[in-house]
């Protein structure tokens, strides 16, 4: 059976940061539903003219755009052994949903890592945020600047701001994930497959922790 981990926590905790990570070290497929999204405004598809508005905004791109572009994502072949999900599910919805597209798949969700940290830290992280624009590798100004500044490590292309990075639009973020994405976190919970994780420490240290409690429940 396919192993599919959620990650979940507000926007600006570290939650791609590890998912990257953690698909290099568990072999599954990364898939970001906010990269999936930015890379169709970036081809300017019809998707992408209609999710624009939203992550411009920082709202949430409808329930049934987001659901059917996930099922898409998961049907291709990367994704047969598992995949990590980094930004899905984000509302009661779409958490329901993606059961049902497992089933299809002969997948499951194993374990949900929930990673929290004060708000404070979550604007100066987001703010800080700088994003490459090849292949969305993930850097900050402050706590983990590229060696040549403006340029992504990885693949030497320009390294740029969201602009769903401002602040103002980083605390809409923020309180859209208060209303709608935290009721996720008791439903997983009660599935006992919640992972509880500081992300207040270091990138390594989350990591580690990460890394350790996903072994000890045997994945
Ligand atoms: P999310 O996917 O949850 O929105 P990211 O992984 O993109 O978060 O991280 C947000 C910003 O915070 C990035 O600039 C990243 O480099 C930085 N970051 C991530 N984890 C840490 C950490 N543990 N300590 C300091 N900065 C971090
Ligand atoms: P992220 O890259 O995870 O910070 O997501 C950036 C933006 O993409 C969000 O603010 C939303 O506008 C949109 N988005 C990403 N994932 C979802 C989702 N699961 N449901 C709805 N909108 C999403």
């Amino acid at each position: 059976m396919a192993t599919f981990i959620v990650m979940l926590g507000p926007p600006g905790v570290g939650k791609g940061t590890q998912a990257k990570t953690l698909a290099e070290k568990t072999g599954l497929a990364h898939v970001s539903s906010g990269d999936l999204f930015r890379e169709h405004i970036k081809n300017q598809t019809e998707l992408g003219k209609l999710a624009k508005s939203y992550l411009d905004r920082g709202d949430l791109v409808p329930d049934d755009v987001t659901i059917g572009m996930i099922r898409e994502r998961l049907g291709r072949v990367d994704c047969r052994v598992g995949a990590i999900l980094d930004g899905f599910p984000r509302t009661t919805v779409q958490a329901e949903a993606l059961e049902t597209m497992l089933k299809d798949f002969d997948g499951q969700v194993d374990k949900v890592p929930y990673i929290t940290a004060a708000e404070s830290i979550l604007v100066e992280r987001a703010s800080g945020r700088l994003t490459c624009r090849a292949n969305g590798h993930i850097y900050h100004q402050k706590f983990n600047p590229p060696a040549k500044e403006g340029i992504c490590d990885e693949d030497g292309s320009q390294l740029y701001q969201r602009e769903d990075d401002k602040v103002e639009t980083v605390t809409n973020r923020i309180r859209v994930y208060i209303e709608q994405t935290m009721p996720l976190v008791d439903h997983y919970r009660r599935g006992g497959r919640l992972i509880e994780i500081d992300g207040s420490q270091s990138v390594e240290r989350v990591t580690e922790e990460l890394l350790e409690s996903l072994e000890q429940t045997g994945k």
